[in-house]
């Protein structure tokens, strides 16, 4: 079998291997355990959020050969966290087993400019964007698009790091500077009136099914809380599904992918980036609807129908940043006690940083908005306790 090509099922209590050892990692070997499977991760560490739940760890870096071989012994199925995979890696490791998603959508994905090349090669809108390599690029960026801009490297950007807002062309060469001069887009700033995401679920066999659209609020470039459905009107919700859609069958993808959109005032929707992954807007999902996203990529890979993305409920997911431990460990009981509808997720990180994704509150309700005000009044309980 072929990366997210061939057609054996994978049934329990097959063994699956995800690359990568983040929460993504953690909540992907979490589903895939209560289906019946021997869940294991490729781990930079024995202690990290996916290591510490696995059936079965490889502790080593995941372009390293050697343990990636190591990984491949263990592993009939394989699967990603993140997107930042070496794409040879998961191209050999595909020749003797399902690797889903395949090498081709990680390695689009895992660079800004293929990623826009790609949607741009079919059909889909995006903000106005150019590549810049040189000088002579940065120039031409400036002059077509204009300022405001924003600068985002190509590689390896997540959460908004490795971003910059360039105001007036006289910044450009200094923001670019400041991004070591490392290839880059330059992206037209917009202005949006909501963003929002859109969660494909595929199968090898190409059917595919969609959540409900997420409406995702951010902090400082970090998702802060999401709510589903989003209330973005039947017209922007049936685009914003048939576009993640779209995108998910023209690239071939087998997996979860989530497609990241800018809904603007007019109600247009401009695709802003992709994930080729599970994603921080669909944890509710896990319990919201009636099959999680983390169960739609087990099945995916392992060739197993794929389930209902259909909400239960509406609900709302806020994010609990590293910020929230910045005296001491925050007070759960007091975030638990003050609602029992809250729902309590921990990631098992060690060390809490600023920014740092450490877990998430998720409640349930049929207002999403009433939702939200619970799930963000359960977080100022904690953050009230931990002062
Ligand atoms: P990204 O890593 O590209 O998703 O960017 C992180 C966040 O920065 C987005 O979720 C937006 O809130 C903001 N952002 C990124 N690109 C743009 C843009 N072209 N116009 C306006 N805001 C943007």
């Amino acid at each position: 079998m072929t990366g997210g090509g061939g057609g054996g099922v994978l049934r329990p209590p097959a063994a699956l291997g995800v690359v990568g050892d983040g929460q993504l990692g953690r909540m992907f070997v979490q589903a895939a355990q209560r289906l019946g499977y021997r869940a294991g991760c490729l781990a930079a560490s024995a202690d990290a959020p996916a290591a510490l739940v696995a059936s079965w760890t490889v502790v080593g870096p995941p372009g390293h050969l050697p343990s990636l071989r190591k990984f491949a012994r263990e592993a009939q199925g394989i699967t990603v966290e993140f997107e930042n995979v070496s794409a040879p890696a998961l191209r050999w490791l595909a020749r003797n087993r399902p690797v889903r998603p395949g090498w081709r959508t990680v390695w689009i994905s895992q660079d800004r400019l293929r990623e826009k090349a790609f949607l741009a090669s079919v059909g889909i809108p995006l903000a106005p964007w150019m590549p810049v390599r040189t000088e002579g690029e940065l120039a031409a960026a400036v002059g077509e698009i204009g300022t405001p801009l924003i600068l985002k490297t190509a590689a390896s950007g997540y959460d908004g790091k490795g971003q910059i807002r360039v105001d007036r062309p006289a910044e450009a060469a200094g923001a670019w500077a400041e991004l070591r001069r490392v290839p880059c887009v330059a992206e037209g700033l917009v202005t949006f009136a909501a963003e929002v995401s859109a969660i494909v679920a595929r199968g090898a066999d190409g059917q595919a099914v969609v959540y409900p659209v997420a409406w995702n609020r951010h902090r400082k470039h970090i998702l802060d809380a999401t709510t589903m459905p989003a209330p973005i009107g039947p017209v922007a919700t049936q685009q914003a599904r048939a576009l993640a859609l779209a995108i998910a069958d023209a690239l071939g993808t087998v997996g979860v992918l989530t497609v990241e959109f800018f809904l603007m005032v007019g109600g247009d929707l401009l695709v802003n980036e992709l994930a080729p992954r599970p994603h921080n807007s669909g944890h509710l999902t896990m319990e919201a609807a009636v099959t999680g996203q983390f169960e739609q990529q087990v099945r995916a890979l392992c060739g197993l129908p794929l389930g209902d993305p259909g909400l239960t409920t509406p609900a709302a997911m806020v994010n609990l940043l590293g910020d929230l431990w910045a005296s001491g460990e925050p007070s759960w009981d007091a975030a638990l006690a003050a609602d029992p509808g809250v729902k309590l997720h921990l990631y098992g990180k060690r060390t809490a940083a600023p920014g740092r994704k450490m877990g998430h509150l998720t409640v349930l309700d049929p207002d999403p908005e009433i939702a939200l005000a619970r799930a963000l009044a359960a977080r100022a309980a904690l953050a009230r306790g931990s002062s």
